[in-house]
């Protein structure tokens, strides 16, 4: 009797044992899926990427069709593109920014987007010994809180050719501008930037755009973006040279209007919000009213 009850329990003890280490490993496969990790990632950066990113439209309606290689749509978490393969860098990036994306890191070697068909890629030591900065145009500090969004900003389609008096002035100062709205003002960004015209490129292969611009829509920081952009909702445009001996400039000096810069880009910036609010908010420009935040 005594026998029986011990093995039962015995069994007992070995069955509880195996169900648990089952239930274990259960858990353990549901918080770390071996099944096709990387795809499953990338399907879900992808879609929050351009929910995150792109809400405000698509300017120049970018696809991710290789057969469209000047405007071929590549969407990261950290920001959203179109490249333009004959370029050799975007037409524009998008990308939203908040106080979490703000930090210190700064972990970045350049790189080659391996989200391109390996035949458009651009290495780094392309713009070595040339005249000009490889510019990011989603800004390294604008994705510091976090080592793999940092090293997302060096990947060279990120990455256009600008003059360092450029880079390293009035655009930078823009983009510390745009940041101390963030940290200190408590406000999120939508911003969108990039480069036009052409005088000249680098080794054939990257074109060098005479002029960068970038649009800035700003908002008190909180939920439902869309529904809260109104008539009133401020944004800011800027049209710089892409020129040595502007190290100085402020980068007030370039304010310009959303309208003027649809007109020299051949894009439609923010064409997701209803006609009336894009007519009055891209008309308005700051050049010519004085501005605090
Ligand atoms: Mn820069
Ligand atoms: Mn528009």
């Amino acid at each position: 009797m005594n026998t029986v009850k011990y093995r039962s329990l015995k069994h007992l003890l070995g069955f509880i044992l195996v169900l648990s280490s089952f239930l274990v490993i259960g858990d353990f496969e549901s918080a770390f899926p071996k099944v096709n990790l990387t795809s499953r990632h990338i399907t879900a950066a992808q879609k929050s990427g351009e929910q995150l990113h792109l809400i405000l439209g698509n300017p120049s309606h970018a696809t991710r069709s290789e057969t469209n290689p000047n405007n071929y749509l590549v969407v990261k978490e950290q920001y959203v593109l179109s490249y333009n393969r004959d370029n050799g860098g975007p037409n524009w990036v998008s990308w939203h920014v908040v106080k979490t994306d703000l930090g210190r890191g700064r972990s970045g070697n350049f790189a080659v987007d391996k989200a391109l068909p390996e035949s458009w890629w651009v290495f780094p030591n392309v713009y070595l010994n040339t005249a000009y900065d490889r510019g990011q145009m989603c800004s390294p500090s604008d994705r510091n809180s976090d080592p793999v969004d940092n090293r997302a900003t060096f990947l060279m389609s990120n990455v256009l050719p600008q003059r360092p008096d450029l880079n390293r002035g009035p655009w930078r100062k823009f983009e510390e501008y745009s940041r101390d709205l963030v940290v200190n003002g408590n406000y999120e960004l939508y911003v969108i930037a990039g480069g036009s015209g052409s005088e000249g490129s680098i080794a054939n292969q990257v074109n060098v755009p005479s002029r960068f611009w970038k649009v800035i829509l700003i908002l008190p920081d909180g939920d439902n973006d869309l529904n809260r952009i109104d008539k009133n909702t401020r944004v800011l445009a800027v049209d710089m040279p892409n020129q040595q001996g502007i190290g100085q400039q402020n980068w007030t000096k370039y304010l310009t209007s959303v309208d003027k810069l649809e007109e020299l880009s051949g894009y439609d910036f923010l064409s997701n919000l209803p006609e009336k609010i894009q007519k009055v908010i891209e008309a308005r420009d700051y050049s010519v009213v004085t501005h605090r935040k």
